[in-house]
């Protein structure tokens, strides 16, 4: 892979920061994830908005314009040679040079990388589905940190994960505030019942991957409503799927003990997720 740190393009492994940078210590960063697929972006413009748009609500401020990063992370993923390649772009609060704690004194920080796709999830896992465990663990709340802004923060999600391991599964979801469903380690979810889609609307990121399935049932004439998930709910759907940048459409077959309907990918789970990809293909979409 390649990365873009301090105005040159250099091999991942010689991509480094300082110890001393407050994305580190203090996770006061954000960033975004988009991916090139056969040589095009996938719904770069959208990475664009929630990227500069958490930057501008961060208080950062950045030397580069949305079509300087543009262009950078273009030759990211030029130089890395990657047909199909998974593209970060991170703004960090920086360090500042007297080791002040007043962050208007820092000198925020941009990097970027290219390095090849591979999904989260793989072929035998998208044809059997998700194994996800339902944890008591709370997202951070909407008042603390604004959930629209992509963060690093992840000790919530991470207990998530080893809660999930405890109970023999392979992935979690997390609740929000109120006890209902939120999201999981890097993605977002869905159920669908009597051929109606919902997904939760609050204390969560909003996921490009999921506002893409939003776009996909508008063309296909499916209702999609973003609303509170109860943990009766989810377990009661006829299909669940979560959705990433990293993953695409992924389906969900058993969550805790339970089957979720016949334990089998939905049809449609399955339409959506060919969908999906074909929409790849669609200059229109990139
Ligand atoms: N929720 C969280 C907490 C995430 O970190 C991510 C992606 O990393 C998502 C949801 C999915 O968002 P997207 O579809 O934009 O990748």
């Amino acid at each position: 892979g390649v990365a873009f740190m301090d105005g040159q393009y250099l091999p991942m492994s010689e991509a480094k920061i300082s110890v001393l940078d407050w994305g580190f210590l203090h996770s006061d960063a954000t960033y975004d994830t988009v991916h090139v697929w056969n040589g095009r972006f996938f719904r770069l413009n959208l990475h664009l908005d929630r990227f500069l748009g958490g930057i501008e609500r961060l208080r950062m401020n950045l030397p580069y314009d949305r079509e300087e990063i543009t262009s950078i992370l273009k030759s990211c993923v030029a130089l890395s040679g990657h047909k199909s390649a998974y593209v970060e772009m991170i703004c960090t609060r920086g360090s500042s040079p007297t080791f002040s704690r007043d962050p208007r004194q820092a000198e925020n920080r941009f990097m970027a990388f290219a390095v090849p796709f591979g999904s989260v999830a793989n072929n035998e896992q998208l044809e059997r589905g998700l194994h996800v465990a339902i944890s008591e663990t709370v997202r951070i709340p909407p008042k603390s940190i604004d959930p629209s802004i992509k963060n690093y923060h992840w000790l919530d999600l991470v207990k998530g994960l080893f809660d999930a391991y405890d109970m023999g599964a392979e992935t979690a979801l997390i609740l929000d505030t109120d006890g209902h469903i939120a999201e999981g380690p890097g993605f977002n979810v869905f159920i669908v019942r009597d051929g109606s889609l919902t997904t939760p609307a609050f204390g969560v990121l909003p996921g490009i991957t999921r506002r893409t399935v939003f776009d996909l049932c508008a063309e296909i004439g499916l209702s999609v409503a973003a609303t509170d998930v109860s943990r009766a709910e989810i377990k009661q759907a006829d299909e669940v799927f979560v959705t990433s940048t990293a993953g695409g459409i992924m389906p969900v077959t058993r969550i805790d003990e339970a089957k979720i309907a016949n334990g089998k990918v939905g049809p449609i789970t399955s339409r959506l997720m060919n969908f999906y990809w074909q929409k790849h293909d669609d200059p229109a979409w990139s």
